[in-house]
């Protein structure tokens, strides 16, 4: 890379620098990912625990509604039967009409009883059918994620490994840059989304794509001294045409 001999040295060491820390993010990226993916899972149970509560209530809620229509039920079975006691022993025919009124009377309220006895069973077996399944569904995402945290883990402790190996470079390499520079490029670091230092292609800036300005670009391209995107304030480098093109 430094067969010109005329590249500074410190934008070769930047470009290095750069390159390990992209590297870092990339490894702490890697793992937010991972441990997102689990945290999906997660809530995804914690979902279905919810909707598994409600059917319980819902299905709880219409069987206290059940035994309360049939209580009901039974005291309208009670009343027809006393109506009819009393029908034997009543000596007026209008004693005997307001009688047999009060026993279709009855007779009508046990019907309609009955029938919202079995519209309500049947949304007690949906609602419990449906928290069987959500059941189901739970028990075999607990599975995975149980299986996922594990291969997380693994994953992680990996990616730490070949973390720390680089760090190490990063410890080495970052002293030799001058303070000052070490300084102004972990700032930009920060401001720029962790890129720092960036290729020019054709005099353009490849941080922010905004057009050098030609005689900062020749600089670049001689590359003797530190430049700065007029724009975006990233340190610049010029890469020659046969890698310049590879990467376009
Ligand atoms: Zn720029």
């Amino acid at each position: 890379m430094t067969r010109s001999g005329k590249l500074n040295e410190e934008i070769n060491k930047l470009r290095g620098l750069q390159e390990i820390d992209s590297e870092i993010d990339g490894f702490d990226k890697k793992i937010d990912n991972k441990r997102q993916e689990i945290a999906e899972r997660e809530n995804s149970i914690t979902d279905k625990d919810s909707s598994i509560r409600r059917c319980k209530e819902k299905a709880e809620e219409l069987e206290q509604n059940q035994r309360e229509l049939k209580i009901e039920l039974e005291d309208a079975q009670t009343r027809i039967k006393d109506r009819q006691n009393k029908m034997m022993q009543v000596q007026t025919s209008r004693e005997h009409q307001a009688l047999l009124k009060e026993i279709e009377d009855n007779k009508r309220l046990i019907k309609e009883h009955e029938d919202q006895l079995i519209q309500i069973m049947e949304q007690v077996e949906q609602f419990e059918k449906d928290a069987a399944e959500l059941e189901n569904l739970r028990t075999g995402e607990k599975k995975l994620l149980d299986e996922q945290i594990k291969e997380v883990e693994k994953a992680v402790k990996k990616i730490n490994t070949r973390k720390k190996t680089v760090i190490k470079k990063r410890n080495v390499l970052a002293p030799e840059l001058r303070p000052g520079t070490l300084k102004r490029y972990d700032l930009l670091r920060n401001k720029r989304n962790g890129s720092a230092v960036v290729q020019t292609v054709n005099g353009v800036c490849q941080g922010c794509f905004m057009t050098i300005p030609p005689q900062q670009y020749n600089e670049v391209m001689k590359g003797d001294k530190l430049n700065f995107c007029p724009t975006c304030q990233r340190i610049l480098y010029f890469r020659e045409k046969e890698t310049e093109s590879a990467d376009a």
